[in-house]
C-alpha cells in the first residue's frame, strides 16, 4: 500500500522568487521615477558607455584593457602583464578585493544598486524595451501581447544580446580579432563562432528569463553582504519608529479620531510592487536587497500626495534607523584602508622594480649532456626570454669564462609583450664538474645594447669519471 504523502505546507513564501507550490514568482515591477532613478539612469548610461568603449581605447598602442586569456597576457591601462608576474597579479587581486571590502562596509551594496551590468542592463535597457514593446506591467513570455511586438520584442533582445556580447568577447580577444571573425564567413572560425553563439545564448538566458535569480541566488557577493556589512553601513531601510502601525487610508480617520496613534505607512504596498528582487523592505534587511533605491522613490512619491515628509524608506544604518549614532571607531574601517595602503605601496614599489626583460632557464628533454674523447662536456641548455617592452627585440647569447657557446651565437627575437624560448649547447670541461652539475653564466645582449649576466645550471659528469645519468659518451 502506498504511503500517504503529502508535502508540508509553507505559509510563508521561502523566497522572495518563489511561490510556495514551487513555482517561479515572477517579478513584474512598477516604474518608479524619483530622484535615485534619474540618478541611475546618469549612471547606468555612462556605464555602458564605458563599457561599450573601453575595448576600443588605446593607450600607448595597446588596449585599455585586455584579458587575453589564451596567450595569457593581460593588458590593464597600457601594462601587459604575463602569468608568469604571478605576485604582481596576486597583489593586484588581492587589491581589488580589499578595496570592494571597504566599499561596501562604507556604502553597502551600492554596486549591485548602481555599478553592476546586470542591474544596468536588465533595469535601464531589456525591462524598459520589455515595457515598450509588451506594456508596464507584462506577463510572462509577453503574454496577451500581439504576436508581433512578442516577436520585434525578442529580435531586439537578440541583437542587443548580440552586441553586448560582442563587447565582452572584445574584453578577451580584443577588438581587431573580434571585428575579422565579425566580418568574415563563420564557417572560416567555427570555434570562435561557437563561443559566440554560446555567449548570446547565454545573456538571453539571463536578461530574458534568469533574471533577478542571479542576484538572489547565484551572485556570491550577494550570499557575503552579512558578513561585509555592519550596523554602521549605509543601508536602505524603512524607518518602522515613523512607519508603524501601518494603517490603510479608509482606517487611518477612524483610528485618528479614536486617538490611537497611527504611522506614517499606508499600506500602499508601492514599496513592494516597484522591487526588482520582490521583497518587502519593511520586513527589514534582507539578503535579497540589492539597493537599488526604487523603493525610497516609489514611497517618497506616496508620501508627498498624503502630504507627510519624504524618507520613511531612506539611504540609511541600521543604528541609525535605531536612533542611536554611528560608530565612530569601526575596526573594519580601520583594517582595510591599512591594508589598502600597504597592497598599493608592494604594487607601486613591484611595478617601479619590475624588469623589463625576464630570462629563465627550462628543463631540457633528451640528453642531459654528451661528454666528448677531448674531454670537453656538451650541455644543451633552454631559456626563455620575456619581452616586457614595447618593442621587438633581438637577443644573443655570448659565452662567459669557462663557457663557451658550441657553434654559431645562438639569436632570437621576441614580439613586444611575448616571450620565446631558445635552445643551445654550451661547451665546458669535465674536470670543471663535481657532482654531475656546476655553475656557469652567459651573456645575454638585445639588439638596443642593453646585456644582462643570466646565471645557469650545466648538468654534467659526476666527478669527471664519465657519463652519468641520461647523459652519453662519444
Ligand atoms: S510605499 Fe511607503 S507608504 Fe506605501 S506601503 Fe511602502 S512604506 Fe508604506
Ligand atoms: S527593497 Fe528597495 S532597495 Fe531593496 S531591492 Fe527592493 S526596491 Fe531595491
Amino acid at each position: 500500500m502506498a504511503a500517504d504523502f503529502t508535502l508540508p505546507q509553507l505559509d510563508d513564501r521561502v523566497l522572495s522568487t518563489l511561490n510556495s507550490d514551487g513555482t517561479r514568482r515572477w517579478m513584474q515591477p512598477r516604474d518608479a521615477r524619483g530622484r535615485y532613478w534619474r540618478a541611475r539612469v546618469g549612471v547606468a548610461i555612462t556605464l555602458i558607455a564605458l563599457f561599450t568603449a573601453l575595448p576600443w581605447i588605446r593607450i600607448g598602442g595597446k588596449p585599455a584593457i585586455l584579458l587575453d586569456v589564451m596567450t595569457r597576457q593581460f593588458t590593464i591601462f597600457g601594462t601587459t602583464f604575463r602569468s608568469t608576474e604571478t605576485l604582481l597579479l596576486a597583489i593586484l587581486m588581492i587589491t581589488v578585493f580589499i578595496s570592494i571590502f571597504l566599499i561596501t562596509a562604507l556604502f553597502g551594496r551600492v554596486w549591485c544598486g548602481w555599478g553592476c551590468p546586470q542591474t544596468v542592463y536588465l533595469e535601464f535597457v531589456y525591462r524598459p524595451l520589455e515595457r515598450l514593446f509588451i506594456g508596464a506591467r507584462p506577463m510572462r513570455g509577453g503574454g496577451g501581447a500581439p504576436l508581433w511586438r512578442r516577436m520585434a520584442m525578442y529580435g531586439t533582445f537578440l541583437l542587443i544580446s548580440a552586441h553586448l556580447a560582442n563587447t565582452f568577447l572584445s574584453y578577451f580577444v580584443g577588438t581587431d580579432r573580434m571585428l575579422h571573425w565579425t566580418t568574415g564567413n563563420p564557417s572560416d572560425h567555427p570555434v570562435a563562432f561557437a563561443v559566440f553563439a554560446v555567449t548570446v545564448a547565454l545573456m538571453l538566458f539571463d536578461f530574458v528569463f534568469f533574471r533577478e535569480q542571479l542576484c538572489t541566488l547565484v551572485c556570491p557577493y550577494g550570499r557575503m553582504q552579512s558578513v561585509l556589512l555592519d550596523r554602521n553601513s549605509l543601508i536602505v531601510a524603512y524607518d518602522r519608529q515613523r512607519g508603524e502601525p501601518r494603517a490603510r487610508s479608509a482606517q487611518r480617520k477612524k483610528l485618528e479620531e479614536s486617538a490611537h496613534r497611527v504611522g506614517d505607512c499606508i499600506e500602499c504596498t508601492m514599496c513592494t510592487q516597484v522591487c526588482p528582487t520582490g521583497i518587502d523592505i519593511r520586513d527589514g534587511l534582507q539578503l535579497e536587497c540589492i539597493h537599488c533605491a526604487q523603493c525610497i522613490d516609489a514611497c517618497d512619491e506616496v508620501m508627498k500626495r498624503i502630504d507627510k515628509p519624504t524618507g520613511l524608506i531612506r539611504y540609511s544604518s541600521q543604528n541609525r534607523m535605531e536612533g542611536t549614532a554611528n560608530t565612530s571607531f569601526r575596526y573594519r574601517l580601520m583594517l582595510y584602508p591599512a591594508l589598502l595602503v600597504v597592497m598599493v605601496s608592494t604594487l607601486v614599489l613591484l611595478l617601479a622594480r619590475r624588469e623589463q626583460v625576464l630570462i629563465e632557464q627550462e628543463r631540457t628533454v633528451g640528453s642531459n649532456f654528451t661528454l666528448r674523447d677531448d674531454g670537453s662536456v656538451e650541455t644543451p641548455i633552454r631559456l626563455l626570454i620575456e619581452n616586457r617592452t614595447e618593442f621587438a627585440r633581438t637577443f644573443t647569447v655570448h659565452g662567459l669564462a669557462d663557457v663557451a657557446i658550441a657553434g654559431e651565437l645562438p639569436r632570437v627575437e621576441v614580439a613586444p609583450a611575448s616571450a620565446a624560448s631558445i635552445l643551445f649547447v654550451v661547451r665546458t670541461t669535465a674536470a670543471s664538474f663535481g657532482r654531475g652539475s656546476r655553475h656557469g653564466s652567459v651573456l645575454i645582449r638585445d639588439d638596443g645594447g642593453t646585456e644582462q649576466i643570466e646565471p645557469l645550471s650545466i648538468a654534467g659528469p659526476f666527478n669527471a669519471t664519465g657519463p652519468i645519468g641520461s647523459g652519453e659518451e662519444r
